[in-house]
């Protein structure tokens, strides 16, 4: 493949692109089950593995990490799941193998597969009217007893939360988050809700005013602190040893291979390929090729600081300067003196952003990128 370092680390995400139903905010690409044919599935199985098959001969060593997603990875059973990932582990098991799974889906034949070694969850809410709300298809009580299910069987497990959802209270989500808790999720993701153009749910109703918004965010943030979790990604929080890794290769901009209906993929190093699978089940299952576009040194420098500074590590300014052969204080320092000293840490290794700076990421993003 064009573009890749096979001297370097590479990551795998696999896209599972079926839906049992389509959640009221969803803009990801997937297919609900009535709009499915009888043999959309076992093609895309074949596509799929095909297709890890051509990359494994090609790169002949193991994954650094995969990551099955979706859509939602239940769907497809646990016999096609296996598949897929036998093809994936071929040269040997990766450092950590996730993969999602709505709660209604989750069982105690999924929980045995033994390639599998950390589960991610979509809970969005344990309150049956924030649900609704979201449209998901899981009830609360499905959310107890995959959380049950989770905490009994000894997997590491993540559970996504979505927050700030139009006549949810802050007191809900607190809530909400305490509970998921109580199950022993090692790694929790607590997001606001967005409003995708498009989807059923922006066209009915209307965003939490900022102000609410921000103070979901902070009384959020602050409880997961209380109870443990690291806040290491602007989203995402996790116990000592629980962060994921292969959102880490994303966060660093490492290399990694997207397979599935568009999946995006990025490859090299100063000048990363960028590329993406056609969105849509019959052009991929058919064999089409996606796209791809060798990005400039400083679109990747770009996309490095836009990634890099999500995350409480930050930059770390020897690699940045190893990457693109600028002395990071020299590029940025200017830059970084407009900026109010309370939303960052800055040293000789690394530039990061405090939970002040989180919360105007785009900000600072954009004075930092406005000089590149
Ligand atoms: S289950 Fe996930 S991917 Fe499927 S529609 Fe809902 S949010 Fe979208």
């Amino acid at each position: 493949m064009e573009g890749l370092d096979c001297t370097r680390p590479l990551s795998l995400y696999i896209h599972v692109p079926f839906c049992h139903t389509k959640c009221g905010y969803c803009a990801f690409y997937s297919v609900p089950e009535h709009l499915r044919c009888d043999d959309d599935v076992g093609r895309y199985t074949e596509r799929t593995i095909a297709s890890i098959e051509r990359l494994t001969a090609e790169y002949d060593k193991p994954f650094h990490t995969v990551f099955i997603g979706g859509g939602n990875p239940g769907t497809i059973g646990r016999e096609r799941l296996e598949s897929i990932l036998r093809a994936a582990l071929a040269h040997g098991r990766p450092e950590e193998c996730t993969s999602e799974i709505n709660p209604e889906d989750l069982s105690e034949s999924f929980l045995s597969i033994d390639a599998i070694d950390r589960i991610s969850v979509g809970i969005q809410s344990m309150d049956d009217d924030v649900l609704k709300t979201l449209g998901r298809n899981a009830t609360a009580e499905d959310n107890r007893r995959a959380l049950s299910m989770l905490s009994g069987s000894g997997r590491r497990f993540n559970a996504d939360i979505i927050t700030a959802v139009p006549g949810e209270r802050v007191s809900t989500t607190i809530s909400d988050i305490e509970t998921i808790a109580g199950y022993g999720a090692g790694h929790i993701s607590y997001y606001c809700l967005t409003f995708e153009e498009g989807t059923p749910l922006a066209s009915r109703l209307e965003p939490v005013s900022e102000d609410l918004e921000i103070e979901f965010l902070k009384r959020g943030w602050e409880r997961l602190g209380e109870l443990g979790y690291r806040h290491y990604e602007v989203s995402n929080f996790a116990k000592a040893g629980e962060e994921c890794l292969h959102n880490k290769v994303y966060w660093k901009l490492g290399q990694y291979i997207g397979i599935g209906p568009g999946a995006e993929s990025s490859i090299g190093w100063s000048r990363a390929v960028s590329l993406r699978e056609p969105e849509d089940l019959r052009s991929y299952n058919e064999g089409l090729n996606g796209t791809g576009v060798r990005l400039t040194s400083d679109e990747t420098e770009e996309e490095f600081l836009m990634t890099a500074l999500r995350t409480s590590q930050g930059i770390d300014k020897r690699i940045y300067s190893e990457r693109f052969g600028y002395d990071f204080d020299s590029r940025y320092g200017e830059a970084i003196s407009s900026l109010d000293a309370a939303l960052y840490r800055n040293n000789g290794q690394s530039f990061s952003l405090t939970e002040d700076g989180f919360m105007l990421l785009d900000t600072v993003i954009l004075t930092l990128a406005g000089i590149i």
